[in-house]
């Protein structure tokens, strides 16, 4: 392992690790068993927010024992070991560090590139935003949780939030600072992800990462949208992406790539059922700027950005797709769910018994999402788009050259969190303590720890995600399997899609 000694780091003498040769973290390259592609480091939980989902469960104050400037930037240099990382400084509100511009300074200065999510607070002044950019800041994360005052600041329980955030936003377009915006999408403003869309179309900003809530925190399972839900926010998001100026990726909803590979697919099936050639429709949806999905996947931990296209008149399309024509389907392809196993039905009846009850809607929540994890089919009756036949999905496939890159970030694989304290976690929404920074080196805790290694053995992978067809590109969220069941190998409680079972 190389450990940099000063702010003169980038001169030292570094082994060619992944991303070396272009200075950016490239995703193919990463061998996701020996670097991460995106670190965060919660460089404090102190913030002057209540958010209602709060990952870190933020408090108002610092915690004594919060890493020392010192350790932070030994944690950087260890950071800048793995190769080149996207590097993301997160709080609590990384304002309440006053040596936050430091912190800036050195990652930068040892040559990653490094992101910042501060809080949508009033701390957030220009003198401040300029300050970030003249550290040496690569991007600027706000949070934006609806489209409107009423629906943000209720979230973040704090009046002024709203303004503030957009100020910030507009701020720092203004002296050329890039902006991503973080939105996590729960029962709050399930019915506003258009319209903060159509908010963000005119903020200029780079790219638009929608988190699903996981049940970590403050974060309430009864807040989860439904497996349903989740499938047509998903495929909203498909078509937002197309008509977007700016770039959608997910945070902790690995199935959307599942949504974008289907849905890729399929706009292929039917152009060469139109007549076009494979390598034509293809080429057509390439130009309609879907980006490489290696290119795509690599933002952030389930992060996967269809890229965004202008002016290809898809306005108004409904969150589904049109139907795969006729001829296209086979009933001996689309794959018959597996047989639902005797506990799996008891559950389900149950679930009815309890509706039926006048159950509290949290309880029976909980209850269809350990449905849902234990393979078969989804408890709210949602189901995935159409299956194509084996054949044209092998063409479509082929045609987009799916397959070479058939990986994607999950906890654990790919991603590794930091807290105040240096303990060491698969990702900020898995509070599984896999390491201390102050006891071991980062570079060792993410190669070595079992269990980041059993969330990088896929084949371990439990129930449906085990076998699905798009384990390795998906995996489900390993956070919320663990949020819901207890268990960070169960299937993805909120996915509906269930994938045809191998023969045995
Ligand atoms: S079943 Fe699991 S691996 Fe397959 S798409 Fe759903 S979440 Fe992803």
């Amino acid at each position: 392992m190389v450990t940099l000694a000063s702010n003169n780091a980038r001169n030292a003498t570094l082994p060619p690790l992944q991303g070396e040769r272009t200075g950016k973290p490239a995703f193919a390259e990463v061998d996701f068993n020996l670097a991460p592609f995106i670190v965060i480091w919660e460089v404090t939980r102190a913030c002057d927010l209540k958010c209602v989902h709060c990952r870190a469960e933020a408090i108002p104050l610092r915690h004594p024992l919060e890493l020392s400037f010192k350790e932070g930037c030994t944690l950087i240099d260890q950071i800048r070991a793995f190769g080149h990382p996207l590097f993301v400084l997160t709080g609590g509100d990384p304002l309440k560090r006053p040596d936050i511009y430091d912190l800036i300074r050195h990652g930068d200065e040892v040559g990653l590139r490094v992101a910042l999510t501060p809080s949508g607070t009033q701390l957030m002044t220009p003198n401040v935003i300029q300050r970030f950019k003249d550290s040496g800041l690569s991007r600027l994360a706000v949070s934006l949780d609806g489209s409107c005052k009423e629906i943000h600041d209720t979230f973040r329980k704090v009046d002024g939030s709203f303004d503030w955030t957009v100020a910030s936003i507009k701020e720092a377009r203004r002296i050329g600072l890039p902006v991503q915006i973080n939105t996590t999408v729960c029962k709050h403003n399930l019915k506003d992800v258009r319209a903060i869309a159509e908010l963000l179309a005119k903020l200029d900003i780079a790219l638009w990462s929608v988190f699903f809530l996981v049940p970590t925190g403050r974060g309430l399972r009864g807040d989860i949208v439904s497996a349903r839900e989740h499938e047509e926010v998903f495929h909203q998001l498909y078509d937002l992406s197309k008509e977007m100026p700016y770039d959608i990726k997910t945070t902790a909803a690995q199935h959307y790539r599942r949504v974008v590979v289907q849905r890729r697919r399929q706009e292929v099936a039917e152009m060469i059922a139109q007549g076009k050639s494979p390598e034509e429709a293809a080429r057509i949806v390439q130009q309609n700027a879907i980006p490489k999905i290696a290119r795509a996947a690599g933002y952030e931990p389930g992060g996967w950005s269809t890229g965004a296209s202008r002016g290809t008149g898809d306005e108004g399309r409904g969150t589904r797709s049109p139907a795969v024509p006729a001829a296209l389907m086979s009933p001996a392809d689309k794959g018959a769910p597996p047989q639902m196993q005797g506990s799996a039905e008891e559950l389900r009846a149950k679930i009815a018994r309890m509706r039926a009850g006048g159950a509290p809607e949290f309880v029976v929540a909980k209850l269809e999402a350990q449905l849902h994890a234990l393979d078969g089919k989804a408890a709210d009756g949602s189901a995935p788009i159409e299956f194509l036949t084996r054949q044209d999905t092998a063409r479509a496939d082929a045609a987009l050259d799916i397959g070479r890159s058939a990986k994607g970030v999950n906890d654990g694989n790919g991603f590794v969190f930091i807290d105040h304290i240096g303990l060491v976690y698969p990702s900020g929404f898995l509070p599984l303590v896999v390491g201390d920074v102050r006891k071991a080196s980062l570079v060792d805790i993410y190669r070595d720890s079992p269990i980041m290694k059993e969330l990088r053995a896929y084949p371990k992978l439990k129930g449906k995600c085990g076998w699905c067809d798009f384990r390795d590109v998906c995996g489900g969220s390993r956070s919320r399997s663990y949020g819901i069941t207890g268990d960070y190998l169960a299937s993805e409680p909120y996915c509906s899609y269930y994938p045809p079972k191998p023969k045995a």
